[in-house]
């Protein structure tokens, strides 16, 4: 597959801001501790799910304290509907007693001191700070990975990869682009069946279309 061109990159960049400038996350949070529990549910479960589960999560552990002084057992119960919730249990009590002992009970916004927590590698850390902070950071998720393929600015095998390239390729507006590129993927430019015909803005960057029947 080949790379976009810079001008080329341009002009994808232009329509994403245009349509995506201001789009948000689609998770619903009031405080960095409520947004960072739910990006850590939020891996392999949808965002209107993790939205469920919070809503009744947060009346019962309304703070990291709280969730700190929780079990694994109490945490599951209340988070079971979530895929693979018995793990995301295990880690967001290892979370927050971290934050309590070594953070002073203060989420971190750094992104070292982020990925020192149980359940934060770099694309959460990255999706934390680009919806709490704005920060100009690029996360890859299997939204963006696919779309930035299939739109030729990456032919990187790796999430990490396709971050740099796209950091690279992009330099600014990359919070926003990242929440353009996950909404363009979540609803347009989707796994199965994309909606080459009827919705896309960017048919004619793409490098994939013609491996998929129109709709
Ligand atoms: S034409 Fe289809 S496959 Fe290509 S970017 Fe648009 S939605 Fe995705």
């Amino acid at each position: 597959m080949k790379k976009q061109s810079k001008k080329n990159i341009a002009e994808i960049k232009k329509r994403f801001l245009e349509r995506y400038g201001s789009a948000k996350t689609e998770l619903e949070f009031t405080s960095d501790y409520e947004l960072l529990v739910a990006i850590i549910l939020s891996a392999q479960c949808t965002d209107k799910r993790v939205n469920i589960i919070t809503k009744e999560l947060f009346k019962v552990l309304p703070t990291v304290e709280a969730m700190a002084a929780s079990s694994v057992s109490e945490i599951a119960s209340l988070i079971k509907s979530c895929s693979y919730f018995n793990n995301k249990a295990k880690n967001l009590l290892a979370m927050s007693q971290s934050v309590v002992a070594n953070f002073g009970g203060k989420i971190p916004h750094e992104e070292n001191a982020l990925k020192s927590l149980a359940g934060v590698g770099q694309k959460t850390a990255h999706v934390f700070m680009i919806e709490f902070l704005q920060s100009n950071h690029m996360a890859v998720d299997t939204h963006v990975f696919r779309t930035s393929h299939r739109l030729g600015l990456s032919n990187a095998k790796t999430a990490v990869k396709t971050e740099e390239d796209l950091s690279k390729a992009y330099v600014t507006d990359l919070a926003t682009l990242h929440q353009a590129m996950v909404l363009f993927g979540r609803y347009i430019c989707k796994a199965k069946n994309p909606l080459c015909e009827t919705e896309c803005f960017l048919t004619d960057f793409c490098q994939s279309r013609s491996n998929f029947k129109p709709s």
